[in-house]
Parts: C-alpha cells; structure tokens; sequence
C-alpha cells in the first residue's frame, strides 16, 4: 500500500517543489562550480532546500564498484538518476553535476523523472577544459595515465535537446548561474 503522506503533502510542508537540475559537460566545464555557485545562490539568496550530487562524490561511495566503460558509466548515471529522483520526490531542488557523456544515458535520465527536469549542458571547448585543468586529469592522459578519458580518447556526445546551454568560455559563473535560475522559476 503506498504512503498516506505524498509529493505534495511533502511540498506544501516546505513551501517549494522538488525538481532536478542535470548538468552534464566535459571535464572541467565548469559543471562542479556553477552547481557549487547555484546551490549557494538557491540557498542563501532564495530560501530554497537544495542538494548538490556530484560525479565523483557518488563514484567514492555509492558507485565505486562502478568502472568507467561505457557499461560502468551508464549504470553510474542511471543509480545517480535514480536518488536524484528520490531527493526531488522529497521536496528538494537537486543539482546533478555528472559529465553524463552519453545520449542514451541522458535519455534514461530524462525518462526516470517524474519530477521537472532541466537538463543544462555546460558547454566549453575542449582545448579551454584542457588549460583549466582543474583536476589535473588531462595531464594525466597526456602523461598515459589514465585512458577512456571523456573528449580525449572516448566520446562525449553533444546533447540536442537540452533545455538550457551555457556556455563557459564565454560567461561567467554568475551568469550561468543566472540563466539557470530563469529556467527554474
Ligand atoms: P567540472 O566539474 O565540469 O569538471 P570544475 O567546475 O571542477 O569542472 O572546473 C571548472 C574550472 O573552470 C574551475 O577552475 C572554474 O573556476 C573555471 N571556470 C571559468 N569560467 C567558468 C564558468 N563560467 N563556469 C564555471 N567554471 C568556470
């Protein structure tokens, strides 16, 4: 038998609706720092109750049985897709920042929701990800320490369908941060 208390008897409580906000990029897109920036702004400035799920937060926990073929990524978004989905049933505005490579992938995402879902692609050349480095991951690939890295030497596939681009060479943090918010409302 389901629960008597629902979505919306969660909602009404906290006065906000849950959704997911997916931020998928390449490495050092940028995806970890407007999620940081939009939880902050969300939270501080707007009163809502907020999570941020980042990629390699769940891969040290949840999903570190997982490994990066296509098969271990997939299986990585999927379960990411899922909890982000439960945090939403609970009322929260949840920011997902996974490089979600994948269309297919992205699609399970998509089809997963039952709560609005924003997919946003961080957007930026491959060769400005490359000097920012944040992580040190493409020296890594460059040195031969790491393969099947994303947008080296495996795929990222540009999303079609997203309901918002930013795009990180060109904004700031702020703005991106902005437009997403104007999304949202
Ligand atoms: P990702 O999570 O996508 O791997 P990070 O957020 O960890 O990327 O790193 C992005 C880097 O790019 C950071 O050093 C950040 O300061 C820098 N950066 C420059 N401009 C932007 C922007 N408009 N949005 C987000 N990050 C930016």
């Amino acid at each position: 038998m389901g629960s008597k208390i629902t979505r919306n008897h969660r909602e009404n409580l906290i006065a906000q609706k849950g959704k997911v906000i997916w931020l998928t990029g390449l490495s050092g897109s940028g995806k970890t720092t407007i999620a940081q920036a939009l939880e902050v702004k969300l939270h501080n400035d707007l009163g809502f109750l907020t999570y941020v799920l980042d990629g390699d937060v769940l891969r040290s926990g949840l999903n570190f049985d997982l490994n990066m073929s296509l098969i271990g990524r997939s299986e990585n978004i999927r379960r990411a897709a899922h909890v982000a989905a439960l945090f939403a049933d609970a009322g929260v505005v949840v920011i997902c920042a996974f490089i979600s490579p994948y269309k297919s992938a992205r699609d399970t995402v998509r089809r997963i929701m039952e709560v609005p879902f924003f997919e946003v692609y961080v957007k930026c050349p491959i060769e400005e990800c490359k000097s920012r480095d944040p992580k040190g991951l493409y020296a890594k690939c460059d040195a031969g320490d790491i393969t099947g890295f994303t947008g080296i030497d495996a795929p990222y596939e540009e999303p079609a369908n997203s309901e918002l681009v930013v795009e990180t060479d060109v904004e700031d943090v702020n703005s991106c941060v902005d437009k997403i918010i104007e999304l949202i409302k």
